[in-house]
């Protein structure tokens, strides 16, 4: 078998497709420079500018038709708006104006007109306003990429498709997995991008970081995806494909066989039960959590509601949605995350990035923008107070790193209460807040916070880019990101203690918690509540019930005061490894 190898990189959601590449222009950052043009081509030039804007209209409405009616709305609504500039004449008269007047290209003339708009936006006050600059963006794009004739793939059936693309927006691949691709590659991003986990939860393969895969790979041409290696591999031979198609066959044989274990109890072979919780993000994971049996909601993100669309969401939006989820999951316990945006979690209209901002990961995200920002958080956490009457629900705070921000959210909360009180509406007084331990401050003060709070969860998505000063989005520094590093493993084991020193539960929401390679090392670590994307639930249960937790613990606790030896860290390897290895 010759295997023709066209792209390595890193395997961030697993599984294997078969399928035709479907080449992605769109995002692609155009680099146009000054073309002026003759007199006499000019009345031609502004035809073609104007059929580029008839095309880009065509292009839009048919998208409108295509999307699925369990789309959420503010997807729909982001192409309401766009639809709306490509008549203004801002965008159109302006630019034809511009061509008549001065002899400038099409392109040209509509990049004058970008940049004079994009100053006008950026010069505003209103943080609201000023994100309309990325829409100007969006349809200048969309404009210019008519020009250059860079998009004729765009209207072309996805179903079955792999998409190749230099990178993905979550919103992308939110609207791409509802029109049917099977699996996508992308030259940028890390396996924590949140593109590459809602890849994980959407149930399709993913490989993110092949470098030139836009340009080494062809429109149309045959490629396998396999995203737990991370290969891509294209002009692949008729033994290659039959070896493929196998593993595909034998993963539907193993899932058919995993799915026997629902409705089974989650416990360990010496009976030591493990809550098995599912992060949710969008509607469609309400069904997989609910079928998959998992016994509650640990993390549901709700980022998804503020993308892509120009004001953020009020307080019934959030309300209707979260009442969805909750009955939905009817009775399982949901946990509601509040807005954690920031690096790659961009939403368009809600609040937009400084440019100036250098080190987004560090700055303005999270907690730290609820607080500064009580109009976009004020209606989510009347909302979540109000849902919580209709059902289990308890309300987590991301990104906490100090005390202040834990005293500043309850009073915020207090106040919420006493508003919902006055207005008449139901809401839970009792309800439950809790923290995500993800930045190594909280986790070196964990008993603090465990006294202040009713339960924690660990992100180490975050708490690793954190401790290890690695940017979770970027590849170039991906191979630094290290679960396993004793430095990480100490600071989750101090906030596993002090849960247990405080009487709080503590769980683990970040993806090492559904890897099943970790979850030995876990529960020695004393953790008995792990919360992961739906998919990864009864693989993740299927390990734990072949585990001896008693005798795990033990041996991570023999091991973790020496955790920086080199022969800690072997032995760690080893208890890992024999762990999953099949009873006798
Ligand atoms: C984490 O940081 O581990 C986490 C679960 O949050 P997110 O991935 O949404 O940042
Ligand atoms: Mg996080």
């Amino acid at each position: 078998m010759t295997l023709s190898c066209t792209g390595i990189g890193i395997g961030t959601s697993r599984g294997i497709a078969i399928g035709q590449a479907h080449l992605l222009q769109r995002g692609r950052r155009l680099e146009l420079m000054p073309r002026y043009i003759d007199r006499e081509e000019v009345p031609d030039e502004v035809d073609r500018f104007r059929q580029a804007v008839s095309e880009a209209r065509r292009q839009l409405r048919s998208a409108q038709k295509k999307i699925p009616a369990s789309t959420p709305s503010d997807i729909v609504a982001f192409i309401d708006t766009h639809l709306l500039m490509l008549n203004d004449a801002a965008l159109v008269e302006v630019p034809i104006n511009r061509i008549r007047e001065q002899s400038c290209s099409a392109e040209w003339a509509l990049q004058i007109q970008r940049n004079e708009l994009a100053q006008v936006f950026d010069a505003m006050e209103d943080p609201y306003l000023r994100t309309r600059k990325d829409d100007v963006d969006h349809v200048v794009n969309r404009i210019q990429q008519r020009l250059l004739q860079l998009d004729e793939n765009e209207q072309e059936e996805l179903e079955g498709k792999i998409i190749v693309a230099q990178d993905l927006t979550p919103a992308d691949a939110i609207l791409m997995r509802h029109r049917g691709i099977t699996a996508f590659i992308t030259e940028y991003g890390g396996p924590m991008s949140h593109t590459a986990i809602l890849a994980r939860s959407l149930g399709i393969p993913a490989v993110v970081g092949v470098r030139h895969a836009t340009h080494c790979l062809r429109h149309g041409e045959q490629l396998i995806v396999d995203g737990e290696q991370g290969v891509v591999l294209a002009a692949v031979d008729d033994d290659t494909l039959s070896y493929y198609r196998s593993r595909i066959e034998a993963a539907r044989l193993q899932t058919a066989e995993l799915r026997r274990l629902i409705g089974q109890p989650a416990a360990t072979r010496d009976g030591r039960t493990i809550r098995l919780m599912a992060n949710i993000e969008l509607p469609e994971d309400i069904e997989s959590t609910r079928s998959l049996g998992a016994d509650g909601v640990g993390l549901y993100r709700t980022e998804y509601l503020y993308m892509n669309r120009s004001t953020p969401p009020d307080e019934e939006e959030h309300y209707r949605a979260y009442l969805e989820v909750v009955q939905g999951l009817d009775g399982i316990p949901v946990t509601i995350r509040t807005l954690d945006l920031g690096v790659d979690k961009q939403i368009d209209g809600a609040y937009a990035r400084d440019e100036q901002v250098c080190n987004p990961a560090l700055g303005l995200r999270a907690i730290r923008l609820c607080l500064k920002e009580p109009r976009l958080f004020l209606p989510q956490l009347r909302a979540i107070l109000r849902v919580a009457a209709a059902g289990p629900v308890r309300i987590m705070i991301p990104m906490l790193s100090t005390l202040q921000e834990v005293y500043q959210l309850k009073e915020l909360i207090e106040q919420t209460k006493a508003s919902l009180a006055r207005d008449g509406l139901p809401f839970d007084p009792m309800i439950q807040i809790g923290g995500m331990i993800e930045v190594p401050a909280a986790a070196l003060s964990a008993d603090a916070f465990a006294r202040e709070l009713d339960f924690l969860s660990i992100g180490t998505n975050d708490l690793i880019q954190y401790t290890l000063a690695i940017d979770r989005i970027d590849d170039e520094v991906n191979y630094l990101y290290d679960p396993l590093h004793p430095s990480v493993l100490r600071l989750i084991q101090m906030v596993i203690d002090a849960g247990r020193r405080q009487k709080i539960p503590v769980s683990m929401c970040g993806e090492m918690a559904g890897d099943p390679h970790y979850i030995p090392l876990l529960l020695g670590m004393g953790l008995t509540e792990l919360s992961m994307q739906p998919g990864a639930l009864l693989e993740a249960k299927r390990t734990l019930r072949g585990l001896n937790a008693d005798g795990l613990i033990r041996q991570v606790g023999e091991l973790m005061p020496s955790i920086d030896d080199p022969e800690s860290t072997d032995r760690l390897s080893w208890l890992i490894r024999t762990s999953l290895e099949p009873a006798p």
